[in-house]
């Protein structure tokens, strides 16, 4: 396959090369990039979104389609090869697409550790053969002797999720959001249980430049979830009555900076899952991938998940983010950063270093 996509690759004119992304999760973030890095861009767009992208400019040509699944059409397929459209794949790729396999279009980034980041074991697998520290997972229900926080396969923005602390408290919670249409009997049978850590959110995203050959960090998030970041605006007594199951679906992310002493940390732990990528899939992770943890109150950070891809948090970055500024001394996101990438590797003649 890589074969096939580098021959594609091979036959772009290089002086005309598109940044093209499906117009949702970090969309704006990507166009808005390129551009800025001087490229033109390509959004694929529902009829219904396509206002967005109009209004606010990011993109200088679109294809629209009825579904995103469309993208797998060989006709849409070839409309982008013939634009030389080098595809950047965020959060709704998985979502909406499934298998980036299915693409015969340069892909930024490395396709296989893409794949890895959809199931919750190899990721596991992943982060603790880097040397992280994970939260432990229980194998099934009965298990349970602590606060777990039950999961749901794939990318669905923590929809359905809910706390327990026992195996009685955890079926009846299933229950009850099974009753009440949140998930599906389907979903419970697939439930991963893990160690709920008590602590803070911090979403920590990196990119790796094989041009510079360094990792860098460019911004860091936490998510904004409902209904978990609400309940603290209700009392405790009113929160008792209401009988209300805290649930994790996100509606938007909030910058951070993070106290300086844990940067070490955090930017040793970027550099292992870096390392053990090589290792999981060659030449390993090529552009932006983010690790998301929680931090005790002894500062210890456990990582849930990684992503190997831009995440949509990282639009908190959009011009700069603190340490993105520190770095570059000059407006940068990670979106400008991907484009920033594709353009140096075009310069040095390595863009095929960049492409799977
Ligand atoms: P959407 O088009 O908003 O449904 O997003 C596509 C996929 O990306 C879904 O699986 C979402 O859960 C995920 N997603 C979108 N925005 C965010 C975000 N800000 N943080 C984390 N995940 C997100
Ligand atoms: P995920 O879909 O795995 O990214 O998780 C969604 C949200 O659930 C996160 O943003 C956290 O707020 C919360 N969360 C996930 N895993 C844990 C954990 N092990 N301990 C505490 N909170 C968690």
């Amino acid at each position: 396959m890589r074969d096939r996509i580098l021959r594609i690759l091979s036959s772009y004119r290089k002086d005309d090369i598109r940044i093209g992304t499906i117009g949702s999760h970090s969309a704006l973030n990507i166009l808005r990039g390129a551009k800025d890095e001087g490229f033109e861009t390509v959004c694929i767009c529902r009829e219904r979104e396509r206002f967005v992208y109009e209004n606010f400019g990011v993109a200088d040509h679109f294809i629209t389609v009825e579904d995103f699944r469309d993208l797998l059409n060989e006709n849409v397929q070839k409309k982008l090869r013939e634009r030389n459209v080098i595809l950047i794949p965020h959060g709704s790729y998985n979502a909406y697409i499934g298998s980036l396999y299915n693409l015969e279009i340069p892909i930024f980034g490395n396709r296989v550790l893409m794949e890895w980041e959809t199931l919750r074991e190899k990721q596991r697998e992943w982060l603790l053969e880097s040397g992280l520290k994970v939260p432990k997972t229980y194998p099934s229900p009965e298990e349970i002797n602590g606060p777990v926080i039950v999961k749901y396969p794939g990318a669905r923005g923590g929809s359905g999720y809910y706390i327990a602390s026992s195996p009685e408290e955890f079926w009846r919670k299933a229950n009850e959001l099974v009753n009440r249409g949140i998930i599906s009997q389907e979903d419970l049978k697939n439930a991963h249980i893990q160690q709920y850590i008590i602590g803070v959110p911090a979403y920590f995203s990196f990119f790796y430049s094989p041009v510079r050959e360094r990792i860098e960090l460019i911004a860091i998030d936490r998510r904004y979830e409902s209904n978990v970041d609400g309940i603290g605006r209700i009392t405790a007594k009113d929160q008792n009555e209401m009988n209300i199951i805290p649930t994790y679906t996100v509606v938007g992310n909030i910058p951070i900076v993070v106290r300086e002493s844990l940067l070490s940390r955090i930017m040793e732990d970027g550099m292992k899952v870096y390392e053990h990528s090589k290792k999981v899939a060659e030449p390993g992770m090529v552009g932006p991938f983010c690790l998301e943890s929680i931090i005790d109150e002894k500062g210890e950070i456990y990582y849930f998940e990684i992503s190997a891809r831009i995440v949509a948090g990282s639009t908190v970055g959009i011009p700069a983010s603190p340490y993105s500024y520190v770095l570059f001394g000059e407006n940068m996101y990670m979106g400008r950063r991907i484009a920033l990438e594709i353009r140096l590797a075009i310069e040095k003649d390595m863009l095929g270093e960049l492409i799977f």
